[in-house]
């Protein structure tokens, strides 16, 4: 079935407010396997919402109208649906039992309730009436034609649990298909070779289908499958997400949508039992505060140290006066003893060294803007790797951080290997 959504609201198209209703809806409209083709909004205008729900009719299966249900003047997507679907709106008795009640909660007597409020308690004929037990306006399901129109109040912490509790069970009866994907998460290998690499099965795809999602540093494939149930679908996935690990074998750092880069460095180190120190300069403990951010960190991360300038760089690590004055502080060279030095000091098994050139000052033909380097060190080895990343500063430090994760990613998988 094709669906469709129209969020009502001046305050959305203003900018006023973001339409996470629409987010939510749509994840929940592939959940249930719907075709979701159309999303619009439209400001408080009854011209313009006939229209809109007119135009989605004529083309959807299901349309999901959300916001302006309450009980002031510019609230009219009740009278609208109405009037476009050609019924009479007939008071529920229920729902003024409800309004009343719900005012009494908050000490209010009926006769003290403004006028304006029963205006909720209109239902247009042969509408299926939602209770709302988060406020006065209750959700409405009309089916007509063959379509089916739902109603839903403006306010998320109402329309949220009223679609997850009332509205998803009646749309998976009347839907016979889900709609399943799982995530394969890759890093160190660019989008455009990414998408090289799945170019025959993004051609050739029907169900499942695959669909890129270029991030800093990292590209996403998410495999999408079509089937009567969620068992089904993911038997279609399966062999898909089999191939892709073929192809992209260790560059696959998780298949679960929502382990992240950082989740899957603190995972391997735990795994072998290697402790880490970290040395920044021009990520300024971005890398280390990413890595933090990931629970139980603190079994594996031994010391951070931010050696900004070139003294912090000899006296915390013991980088050579030598080395910043023959090679400078963004160099191989300087990396490498940031590392090496840390490892000294801290006696870990494993270290990150980032120094480079965030910008916007400070370039030379050289060493321009966007100039990195990352070294991953153990006691055995020492990596060093040059990057030449571009945009801004702060972009340049993200892609640093996502480069020293997947660089030391590598290494530790070697090490697992070794
Ligand atoms: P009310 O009874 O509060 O008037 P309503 O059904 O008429 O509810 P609206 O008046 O359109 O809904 O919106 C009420 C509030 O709900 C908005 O001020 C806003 O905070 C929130 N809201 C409405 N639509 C959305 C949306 N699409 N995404 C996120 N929040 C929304």
């Amino acid at each position: 079935m094709i669906a469709e959504l129209i969020s009502v609201g001046t305050e959305i198209l203003l900018g006023n407010i973001v339409n996470t209703n629409a987010a939510f809806l749509s994840e929940q409209c592939a959940g249930l396997g719907l075709s979701l083709y159309y999303q619009t909004v439209v400001g408080d205008n009854p011209d313009r919402l006939e229209s809109t729900l007119k135009l989605a009719l004529e083309r959807s299966d299901v349309v999901i109208l959300g916001g302006g249900l309450g009980p002031t003047q510019d609230d009219l997507t009740k009278e609208i649906t109405a009037k476009v679907l050609g019924k009479e709106l007939r008071e529920d008795a229920h729902t003024r039992e409800r309004i009343a009640g719900f005012f009494k909660l908050r000490g209010v007597e009926p006769d003290k309730i403004t006028e304006n409020n029963w205006k909720q308690a209109l239902a247009p004929e042969g509408a299926i009436v939602v209770e709302n037990e988060n406020g006065t306006a209750p959700g409405l399901i009309m089916e007509e034609n063959g379509k089916i129109v739902i109603l839903l109040p403006g306010p998320p912490n109402e329309l949220i649990p009223m679609f997850r509790e009332k509205i998803f069970p009646y749309l998976r009866e009347k839907q016979p298909e889900v709609i399943v994907s799982e995530m394969i998460k890759i890093c160190g290998i660019g989008e455009s070779q990414v998408e090289t690499m799945v170019s025959d099965l993004i051609k050739a795809q029907t169900n499942p289908t695959i669909a890129t999602y270029a991030k800093t540093g990292e590209v996403h494939l998410r495999v999408t499958a079509r089937a009567k149930d969620e068992a089904a679908a993911r038997k279609l996935i399966k062999p898909m997400v089999r191939e892709l690990k073929v192809r992209f074998g260790g560059a696959i750092y998780t298949t679960e949508e929502h382990v992240t880069l950082e989740d899957s460095v603190v995972a391997l180190l735990k795994e072998c039992g290697m402790s880490l120190t970290t040395v920044e300069s021009c990520t300024g403990g971005l890398f280390t505060g990413r890595l933090v951010n990931v629970q139980g960190a603190s079994e594996v991360l031994k010391q951070g140290f931010i050696t900004y300038s070139n003294k912090s760089k000899r006296k915390l690590v013991g980088v050579k006066k030598l080395t910043l004055k023959e090679f400078g502080p963004v160099s191989e060279k300087t990396a490498k003893e940031m590392a090496r030095g840390s490892l000294m000091i801290t006696g870990s098994d494993i270290a990150v060294s980032i120094t480079g050139l965030a910008g916007p000052d400070g370039g030379t033909e050289e060493k321009p803007i966007g100039l990195v380097y990352i070294c991953v060190a153990t006691k055995k080895i020492a990596r060093v790797q040059e990057y030449r990343f571009t945009g801004n500063r702060a972009k340049i430090r993200e892609s640093a951080v996502v480069a020293a994760m997947t660089q030391l990613r590598m290494v530790i998988l070697e090490n697992i290997r070794l």
